[in-house]
């Protein structure tokens, strides 16, 4: 059972009129389904619970249609008709005994009203602070304003009790809550008794909190989510005054919730913020209060989960991502099963569901906002199908996930890997600046694989068709991954770049094979997500004179969803390299390359020695192919069916990959479901 050191993570300890379980606190996270997807994101919330977590929150919930972030998809308490869908949430949420919390949010400054097309309102008139700079300004608010804002909240207060809740988190973090926007100097330039001295800018909410305490807070818990520096200049809400305001009023909430800064400070990923990066930040905030406190720090080691509680640094151990990864963290602790946690990689790919208002994915759990769309549970797999055996070809992230699954599903699973490590492109990607974590989607898959009797392992295995036609397998897998074109055939170029082959080209898989450029470097990034960046990172580092030419307007742009686009320009520009934006490249010449203007098509040069192609990648299909064209002969090997799955089937982030993997173990074997929908979705009513 669980190592007693762990102990203190399971003492129960009390919020307001209520007591939590133990210390596993979720705090309030996205997932890009939010009130399109309620039962998706309730029966994710319900999975939680069944993994031991003592406080699950939900998303952050709009509490008034006067203030909405469209075109991002969170929830809505907009009025007695949201109260439904929040119920069905709360009610997943308790299965187990957690304390069920709602994040309430009026955005302010934040929320544009896009969709509900009223007056914005915040403390100070000033242009609303979005990702997407939208052309619109708020109103100051008047005192009949804040009177009026005062009583929403209150009635905000009373449906979340009607809804079901324990818990209510007022937020005031990220920049995105409206309490942030009073305390801070930066967002509330008023004259009033709400503004100038800290004294009067946390006049705002004391109010609210007053008022909510007497609606409902002989029943309910309410907390409050600040920022613990708010990191936008010298007006911006400081460590040093968050302190001096919890000091002012530390009896305050039942709760203090700390976040970082920004959303981005907060949400670091592993390339640039360590697990518990925010430590100093919150250390010593806990002696300012007789109440609890609770922070983030992407928490996977229960060593310092503990040393946390036990050093009186936090009460409660938040976590968002690291429930993501592994909605049974806390049983796994409880059970003293520490290597079957699937710890999260930092990766941010989960924000990206919310950033692109899709629904989010998770890298290391493919069941993430799939456990009610396709009834995928994260520790538990469906069972097994009429075949017995499986062999998976190629063991990257696809291939070791399928393996994984299938052998949890009951399958005998041989895995055939033709070099001499598992992991395929992780395996290399690991070892790229600052992507270390990234190894996790291959040591968790590697030790599970090696608990599991029916699952073989064989190494220094280029299976070719006719091999595979001799073995005898019933279903065949093909995961043996892509690699990365040099011809530069990507999105401003469907055909390949004109080249003088004096010119030598370099892709990223020489670079992770450590045959490296050398002198004036130009890379050429088409591909838009990390790889140009870490790669022009690592070459500068090893003395390159690098200049990163990409056709968009930002480097590294689709990393704008991971939340990391702004550290990456940094580090470049910290580490000498040259940024050349909104420019092509038109050929290869000896000595040069040609670029062009996005817009204009004006024509430059730039010298360098070599060129490195970040553009797309290419599928290692030829295997499959191969099997496919020769499917007379299947029969008779015994085999019932050959499926290409991941990169081998189409490139994509690694999350795509581990997806696919699991899907196929999922539906080996599943029922024909023809022109059928292969997930459930809620349709809206007809009024
Ligand atoms: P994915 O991201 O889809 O998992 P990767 O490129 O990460 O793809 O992994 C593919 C793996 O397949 C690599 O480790 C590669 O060595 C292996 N592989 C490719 N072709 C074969 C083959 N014919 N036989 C066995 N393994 C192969
Ligand atoms: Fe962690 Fe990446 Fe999963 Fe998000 S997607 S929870 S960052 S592993």
């Amino acid at each position: 059972m669980r190592n007693p050191s762990y102990d203190i993570l399971f003492e129960p300890a009390k919020i307001g009129p209520l007591t939590a379980k133990n210390r596993f606190y979720q705090v309030p996270h996205c997932n890009g389904g939010g009130y399109r997807d309620p039962s998706a994101v309730a029966a994710m919330r319900g999975i939680k619970a069944e993994g031991g977590w003592g406080v699950i929150f939900t998303e952050q919930t709009e509490m008034h249609h006067t203030s909405e972030i469209t075109p991002f998809i969170e929830l809505r308490l907009w009025d007695d008709a949201d109260i439904p869908a929040l119920r069905r949430m709360s009610d997943a949420m308790k299965t187990k005994g957690a304390l069920a919390g709602i994040q309430l949010a009026y955005s302010g400054i934040n929320g544009p009203n896009l969709y509900t097309k009223e007056v914005p309102l915040a403390p100070s008139a000033l242009p609303i602070r979005t990702f997407t700079n939208d052309p619109v300004q708020a109103r100051a608010m008047d005192k009949t304003d804040i009177r009026n804002l005062r009583r929403w909240f209150v009635n905000a207060a009373k449906r979340s009790k009607m809804a079901g809740f324990d818990l209510i988190c007022l937020y005031g973090a990220h920049g995105f809550g409206i309490f942030q926007h009073f305390l801070s100097r930066a967002t509330n330039q008023r004259t009033d008794e709400y503004g100038g001295s800290l004294e009067n800018r946390a006049r705002f909410v004391n109010e609210v909190i007053a008022d909510m305490r007497d609606a409902v807070g002989d029943t309910m818990g309410i907390t409050l989510r600040v920022s613990l520096d708010e990191h936008i200049g010298k007006l911006g809400f400081s460590n040093a005054e968050v302190r001096e305001f919890i000091e002012m009023n530390a009896d305050l909430p039942d709760l203090w919730d700390l976040a970082q800064g920004t959303w981005e400070d907060c949400s670091g990923p592993s390339r640039f913020k360590q697990e518990a990066a925010q430590e100093v930040l919150v250390s010593g905030i806990r002696e300012l209060t007789s109440k609890p406190v609770v922070g983030v720090g992407r928490f996977t080691s229960p060593d310092l989960m503990a040393r946390l509680v036990r050093q009186g640094v936090l009460d409660f151990i938040g976590c968002a991502r690291p429930s993501i990864a592994d909605p049974f963290l806390p049983k796994k602790i409880e059970e003293g099963r520490i290597e079957d946690i699937r710890e999260c990689i930092g990766c941010n790919i989960c924000i990206t569901g919310d950033m692109t208002m899709s629904i989010s994915r998770c890298t290391q759990n493919p069941t993430f906002m799939e456990e009610w769309r396709k009834g995928w549970h994260p520790e538990t797999m469906n069972t097994k199908g009429a075949s017995s055996n499986v062999l998976i070809v190629g063991a990257g992230p696809a291939g070791l996930e399928a393996a994984r699954a299938l052998s949890l599903r009951g399958y005998d699973v041989a895995l055939a890997e033709a070099g001499s490590e598992l992991g395929g492109r992780v395996a290399r990607e690991r070892k790229l600046p600052g992507l270390s974590a990234w190894g996790r989607v291959v040591d968790y898959r590697t030790y599970q694989l090696s608990q599991r009797p029916n699952a073989e392992t064989y190494f220094d295995s280029h299976l070719s068709a006719q091999e595979i036609l001799e073995f005898g397998f019933e279903n065949i897998c093909i995961a043996t991954g892509a690699h990365w074109r040099a011809d530069g055939v990507s999105r401003q170029h469907v055909a390949p770049i004109p080249a003088d082959p004096a010119m030598p080209v370099f892709t990223p898989d020489d670079i992770m094979a450590g045959k490296l450029p050398k002198g004036e470097v130009v890379l050429f990034d088409d591909d838009h997500y990390y790889m140009g960046g870490v790669i022009a990172e690592l070459l500068a580092k090893a003395g390159c004179n690098v200049t990163l030419v990409t056709p968009s307007a930002y480097v590294s742009d689709w990393t704008l969803n991971t939340l990391e686009q702004g550290a990456i320009h940094r580090r470049l520009v910290e580490n000498g390299v040259k940024i050349v934006l909104n420019t092509g490249i038109a050929a290869l010449r000896a000595g040069e390359v040609e670029t062009e203007c996005t817009y204009t098509g004006l024509k430059s040069a730039i010298g360098c020695d070599a060129v490195v192609m970040v553009a797309s990648r290419i599928s290692d299909d030829a295997l499959f192919q191969e099997l496919s064209a020769r499917q007379a002969e299947w029969a008779d090997a015994g085999i019932k069916s050959v499926k290409v799955i991941g990169d081998a089937s189409a490139p994509g982030p690694i999350a795509w990959a581990t997806y696919a993997g699991h899907r196929y173990a999922r539906d080996l074997d599943g029922p024909d479901i023809g022109d059928a929908l292969p997930f459930r979705r809620e349709v809206t009513q007809l009024a």
